[in-house]
C-alpha cells in the first residue's frame, strides 16, 4: 500500500543524521560519501560502499553486513536502491539521502536489480523518510540533476499513448489521473529555468513532481501516465548498444522523436526538454545507433511484449528517420 514520504529539504539538512539513535548502517559510494564528509564529520556504526546491483550481491550483503536499527542510503539511484533492498529484507527503519535527483528511485517502492545483466524489479518498500540536502545535491554535475526532469517531461508523450491505447485496445484509462499528470508537466514547464540552474526551487520541484507521480501511478497500478513510447526508445537504445546511458539522455531523445511521430506539439516538447537541460541529442550514441533504434522500435516492442503506443499505429519510414536526425542536429 502507498505510504507518503516525509521530506525534509533545505541547505545542509543531512546534518540531521548525526542525531540518529541506534545502530546505523550507511550504504553509499566513494564520490557521494566524500562529498558528504566535506560538510559533516559524522561517522556511522558501519558503512558499506555499493559495487553493483546484482541480486546475488544484494542477497549476500543482507547476510554478511552487521545487524542495524536504521539503514541510510546516501548517493544516487544504486545507493538508494541498495538501502531499500536491505531495509525491505530486514524490516528496519530507512532514511534516504539522495545526492543527485537524476532518477525517481528515492520515491518508488520497487528496487531495480540486475539478473544476468538485465534489469528486474523486486521488493515493495515505500521510502518514508527523505532528506533532501540542497548543499550536497548542488555539488554534483548539473547535467545529472537536470536529467531528473526526463521522467516528468515524458508525461507529454506518455499521456498521448495512454489515450491512444485506450481508444484502440480498451486499456483502462483514468481521465482524472491524466489531468493530475498534465498538471505535473505544466509545473515542470513553469520551473524549467530553476531545474536547469539546479536551484533549491529546481531541486524541490523535481522531488515534489516525482512524489506526485509515484502517488497517482500507485493509485491506478500502472506507470502509463509517465511511461509511453519515449521509454521504448530508451529501452531499445540500451538493448541495441548493450551500453548503459544516463536515463535522462535516452528519455529526452524519446520525447523528441515520439512527439514528432505523434504529431503532438513537437516544437513545444523540444523547447521544454531543451530548457530543462536534457541532453536529448544523446552525445554517447552514434547517429547510426539512433537510426537503428528507430528502425527496430516496433519489432523490439513486439518481441519484448511491451505496451501499445503510437509505435503500433504509425510507421517510421527512412524519410521520417532522416528528418528527425537532421532536426536533432545528429
Ligand atoms: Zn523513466
Amino acid at each position: 500500500m502507498y505510504i507518503a514520504p516525509k521530506i525534509i529539504s533545505g541547505a545542509n539538512t543531512a546534518t540531521l543524521l548525526k542525531d540518529l539513535k541506534g545502530a546505523v548502517l550507511v550504504v553509499s559510494m566513494e564520490i557521494p560519501w566524500n562529498l558528504f564528509r566535506e560538510e559533516h564529520d559524522w561517522q556511522p556504526d558501519h558503512i558499506h560502499m555499493v559495487e553493483d546491483m546484482d541480486l546475488a550481491t544484494l542477497e549476500r550483503l543482507n547476510k554478511t553486513l552487521p545487524p542495524c536499527d536504521i539503514v541510510v542510503g546516501l548517493g544516487g539511484g544504486s545507493c538508494c536502491d541498495s538501502a531499500k533492498y536491505l531495509a525491505w529484507k530486514r524490516q528496519c527503519r530507512m532514511i534516504l539521502v539522495p545526492t543527485i535527483v537524476s532518477v525517481d528511485a528515492p520515491l518508488t517502492n520497487m528496487i531495480a536489480v540486475r539478473v544476468d545483466k538485465t534489469v528486474q524489479y523486486v521488493g515493495d518498500i515505500y521510502p518514508e523518510e527523505l532528506i533532501i540536502d540542497h548543499t550536497l545535491i548542488q555539488k554534483a554535475p548539473k547535467e545529472l540533476n537536470r536529467a531528473g526532469a526526463c521522467d516528468i517531461a515524458s508525461i507529454h508523450t506518455a499521456l498521448y499513448d495512454w489515450k491512444l491505447a485506450h481508444d484502440a485496445t480498451g486499456e483502462a484509462y483514468h481521465p482524472d489521473v491524466a489531468e493530475l499528470a498534465a498538471q505535473c508537466l505544466a509545473e515542470l514547464d513553469r520551473n524549467a529555468a530553476e531545474v536547469y540552474d539546479v536551484t533549491p526551487k529546481g531541486i524541490d520541484t523535481i522531488v515534489d513532481l516525482f512524489r506526485r507521480e509515484v502517488e497517482f501511478c500507485a493509485r491506478i497500478g500502472t506507470s502509463r501516465p509517465e511511461e509511453g513510447s519515449e521509454h521504448l526508445v530508451a529501452y531499445n537504445l540500451e538493448h541495441i548498444t548493450r551500453r548503459h546511458f544516463l536515463h535522462g539522455d535516452l528519455v529526452g531523445l524519446g520525447v523528441f522523436t515520439m512527439a514528432r511521430l505523434q504529431n503532438n506539439s513537437p516544437d513545444w516538447a523540444a523547447d521544454l526538454i531543451g530548457r530543462c537541460g536534457l541532453r536529448y541529442t544523446v552525445p554517447d550514441a552514434s547517429p547510426q545507433e539512433i537510426r537503428q533504434c528507430l528502425r527496430t522500435l516496433r519489432a523490439f516492442k513486439e518481441h519484448a511484449g511491451l505496451f501499445y503506443s503510437i509505435v503500433d499505429e504509425r510507421d517510421m519510414d527512412e524519410a521520417f528517420i532522416e528528418d528527425t536526425l537532421t532536426a536533432l542536429g545528429r
